[in-house]
């Protein structure tokens, strides 16, 4: 059975492969030694062997695979990107206060994403607009150089890649060059195992699985060890980040399901060659993409090329009365899910790891297609 290929922004597809042995492992998870456990993960105690060396497998795959150095931690959380909008100041916000009172968090709005995380950190802390490219319509991506970053912020958040509006950083800012000490929080959920990470360059980095990594339900935090253990008293014990690194993400029952899926994606991304193979292949398939709609006279993508996101390529049809037409067309030929968000309009097209260049060549073919008859 060849599935349609799934366009979705998130949850997203996943890999053929990592749910065929989900599914054959649905009623009874044997070990790497064939061993049968008589149960299936979801009905695995978390703190029992069995899970144990699954979550260990899942940890020491995504160490592996991000090259996440020894002095970061590795938390496997609940409360998706969002969570961590509040998270993050209720654990990073009192850094520069000895006192744990609530300092100041800087953030650098390139879309919908960075702006609810923006909105959100206000609730807990006092925030700094340092940069917005609200003016251009979330297209563009300012020179770090540019940014007007507080003396005093206790981190600075950026969203590295923005969802919606298919904005990517391609380098991660360098904040110590800019002679910033505070440290870089990145919010990289939607490119999370699409690249390599430079981690000399980051504070703290959170994902919610569901695009690139698994199911719905874990959010993957990684943060360096003299981050944790400045919570403000009012963070919820089980997302005070000390809790959770001295309890191995097992201060409370840790989404069990989601991370056993996320190990096997894990071991499918490493079976593919890592990282590195992902990004080349990651590269060819957006580059393919943008090269297809901007030779068209029927499509545009608006984001200036030096920061399009390799992940979401939100696009537009110059005649917007053919958008059902184009959907429906598509649905036809197995390309689903690529309506736009609902804010930017249009059409978006996610090619997440799991996407297979077939998909993107499918797509494209599609569109070369439409273009032609509907001209
Ligand atoms: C999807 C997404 C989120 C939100 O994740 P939830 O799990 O819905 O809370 C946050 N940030 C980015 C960049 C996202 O793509």
């Amino acid at each position: 059975m060849r599935r349609p290929y799934n366009f979705s922004a998130g949850p997203a597809a996943i890999a053929d492969e990592v749910l065929a042995q989900a599914a054959a492992e649905m009623l009874d998870w044997h070990d790497a030694n064939g061993r049968s456990s008589g149960m299936g993960v979801m009905e695995m105690s978390h703190r029992g062997r069995e899970f144990m060396s699954i979550y260990e497998g899942a940890e020491a795959g995504l160490r592996e695979l991000l090259a996440v150095p020894d002095h970061f931690r590795i938390l496997f959380m609940q409360g998706g990107g969002l969570a961590e909008n509040a998270i993050v100041p209720m654990n990073l916000s009192a850094l520069r206060h000895r006192n744990a009172a609530p300092g100041e968090a800087d953030f650098v709005v390139t879309g919908s994403w960075s702006q609810k995380s923006h909105k959100e950190a206000a609730r807990y802390c006092t925030t700094k607009l340092a940069a917005s490219n609200a003016g251009s319509g979330h297209t563009t991506l300012a020179a770090p150089a540019t940014w007007e970053i507080g003396a005093g912020a206790s981190y600075v958040h950026v969203c590295t890649n923005e969802t919606i509006h298919g904005v990517e950083f391609h380098e991660l800012p360098n904040l110590a060059a800019l002679g910033c000490d505070a440290p870089l929080v990145i919010d990289f959920s939607s490119h999370v195992a699409s690249r390599t990470v430079d981690w000399s360059r980051v504070g703290l980095a959170f994902a919610g699985a569901q695009k690139n990594l698994g199911p719905a339900g874990l959010t993957v935090v990684v943060v360096r060890e003299d981050l944790i253990g400045h919570a403000l008293p009012i963070c919820p014990s089980a997302f005070d980040y000390k809790l959770v690194a001295d309890n191995q993400s097992m201060y409370n029952t840790p989404p069990t399901y989601a991370i056993y899926m996320a190990g096997l994606v894990f071991a499918w991304l490493k079976r593919n060659g890592g990282i590195k193979a992902m990004e080349e292949r990651n590269i060819a398939k957006a580059k393919m993409l943008y090269d297809a709609i901007d030779a068209s006279g029927l499509y545009e993508n608006r984001v200036d090329v030096n920061c399009r996101s390799r992940m979401n390529v939100p696009f537009f049809l110059k005649d917007e009365t053919l958008n059902n037409a184009f959907l429906a067309g598509a649905a036809a030929r197995g390309l689903l899910a690529l309506k736009g968000h609902k804010s930017v309009g249009g059409m978006r097209a996610s090619i997440y790891n799991a996407m297979p260049i077939t998909g993107v060549q499918a797509l494209v073919a599609y569109m070369r297609e439409f273009e032609q008859t509907s001209a």
